[in-house]
């Protein structure tokens, strides 16, 4: 009687964890992964181990989204289009966010110790030396840089999301990527407004490049004509 008493207590006990476990999971993550801005913290996320793969991902991506961060921050001091302050910022929220994964994960962060241009990674530097460089030439120049690092961002975060099963890895480059489109748009309506220039992509395909900047049609504006002669004026 008693022991039949306490069995099916036992069970009850058993089917209730059972059934909280996946839901407490599924909530956890969700909130742990939120806004690119509001990075999982230990205490959020159940830590595991990744990848040598996956922390080279995120060091390249961390000084990624540094140069971003840096080249808008320098062409805003030169041409104080209040554009490349507003996406500094967003750019400073995008590096901190994979800083966080950077600590949380325990890798070694390479923008620990540079100041504003400077970077570890060799191949990153030289792209920030030639898109300062490049920027500086004029605002069109300077809006088409920030185009340029957007697209190359997009391809660059895209890439490693297709090597990762790491859920918050995933999360934050999906949020970086969402941000880089929405950058994007803003720099190629910027360059119409300001210059009457139509962007060309430089290293997105036509089709994807289409496809980011069709998606701005809900964000007003009616961007562009449609008609972006695929062929004048690569540069
Ligand atoms: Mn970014
Ligand atoms: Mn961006």
């Amino acid at each position: 009687m008693f022991k039949k008493t306490l069995i099916t207590g036992t069970m009850a006990v058993i089917t209730l964890v059972s059934a909280a476990v996946p839901a407490f999971a599924a909530t956890s993550q969700v909130s742990a992964l939120g806004a690119a801005s509001s990075t999982p913290s230990a205490a959020q996320v159940a830590v595991v181990a990744i990848s040598p793969e996956e922390a080279a991902s995120l060091q390249f991506m961390r000084e990624e989204e540094k140069l971003a961060h840096d080249v808008y921050a320098a062409l805003y001091e030169q041409w104080g289009l209040a554009l490349f302050d507003n996406i500094a910022a967003s750019e400073r929220n995008h590096t901190d966010a994979i800083a966080s994964l950077l600590d949380l994960y325990g890798v070694a962060d390479p923008a620990a110790d540079k100041g504003p241009g400077e970077f570890t990674n060799e191949d990153l530097q030289a792209l920030y030396d030639e898109l300062a460089a490049q920027g500086s030439q004029s605002l069109a120049d300077a809006i088409k840089v920030g185009a340029t690092i957007e697209e190359v961002d997009i391809l660059d975060l895209q890439a490693r999301l297709d090597e990762t099963g790491t859920a918050s890895i995933r999360q934050v480059y999906s949020n970086l990527v969402s941000g880089s489109e929405n950058h994007l748009r803003a720099f190629v309506s910027t360059l119409k407004i300001q210059t009457g220039e139509t962007y060309v992509p430089q290293y997105l395909s036509q089709a994807a490049y289409d496809a980011i900047i069709s998606a701005a049609g809900n964000q007003g504006g009616g961007n562009g004509s449609g008609n972006r002669g695929g062929g004048g004026g690569r540069r």
